[in-house]
């Protein structure tokens, strides 16, 4: 029997890092979600890694075509120049490429419920995220993590946790207990838990997971009966009677 969803999401650019671990990711039917941002930064070997990973059945989102904080470049310039410059390019220079971006993740984070209204425009699906309660609580205990699957269908918008475990080369992020704790409460009571990371790899001078990590989350999740499953997956999500 399964219960509960795990989302396991990769931002950024790393593609190259991604497309290394694609036999990781796959894992025990895993599928998983990268959102792209930085197209500028692609190669075009880049795109073809992508969709190889969207033949995998992973989904493809976007991430902004320069990262740019919705909350605060919308603040400078409005709703409209934001869209126009930010989130249109990203998404045609994406389709340009043969992807179908869907969903979007907010860069750092940032958001409010008017900008979550002007981007349901343009996808189904919105990430938002903040590494751990700032308040000292674990992962498990913070309700705005967890969705109950019944309601998938109907949610717009997934607020990921920190699954990286290190930066500039050092580990760092939350504990393995914490997760953990946090795939178990999404396994005891059917409900979705989104993470989200950046590059996979041994370590990194940005944020990174390390494979061994992704590996066991696949794992662990497994165990527990708790699907993998990306955002374009959500639609279809059905949960056992
Ligand atoms: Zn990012």
């Amino acid at each position: 029997m399964t219960r509960g969803a795990l989302l396991l999401t990769f931002d950024d650019f790393f593609v190259p890092e991604w497309a290394a671990a694609r036999e990781v990711v796959r894992a025990h039917g895993a599928r998983v979600t990268f959102f792209v941002s930085d197209l500028g930064r692609l190669s075009r070997p880049d795109f073809s890694k992508l969709r190889d990973l969207a033949a995998d059945g992973h989904t493809i989102g976007a991430h902004g075509l320069h990262h740019l904080d919705a909350a605060e470049e919308i603040a400078r310039v409005g709703p409209e120049a934001y869209v126009r410059d930010e989130i249109a390019p990203c998404l045609a220079g994406l389709r340009a490429e043969g992807l179908a971006p869907r969903s979007f993740a907010y860069p750092f984070g940032g958001r409010s419920p008017a900008i979550d209204e002007l981007l349901a425009r343009t996808f189904t699906r919105l990430r938002g995220g903040y590494s751990a309660p700032s308040d000292g609580r674990q992962l498990a205990e913070d309700d705005g993590y967890f969705i109950p699957v019944s309601e998938l269908p109907s949610r717009r918008l997934l607020t990921a946790a920190g699954a990286d475990n290190g930066r500039d080369f050092r580990p760092c992020g939350n504990s393995d207990a914490a997760l953990l704790a946090a795939l178990r409460r999404a396994a005891d009571r059917d409900e979705a838990l989104t993470l989200y990371a950046h590059a996979i790899a041994e370590a990194h001078e940005n944020n990174y997971i390390t494979p061994a990590r992704v590996t066991w989350l696949i794992e662990q999740a497994t165990e527990l009966g708790v699907r993998c499953i990306g955002f374009d997956d959500l639609d279809e999500i059905i949960s056992p009677s």
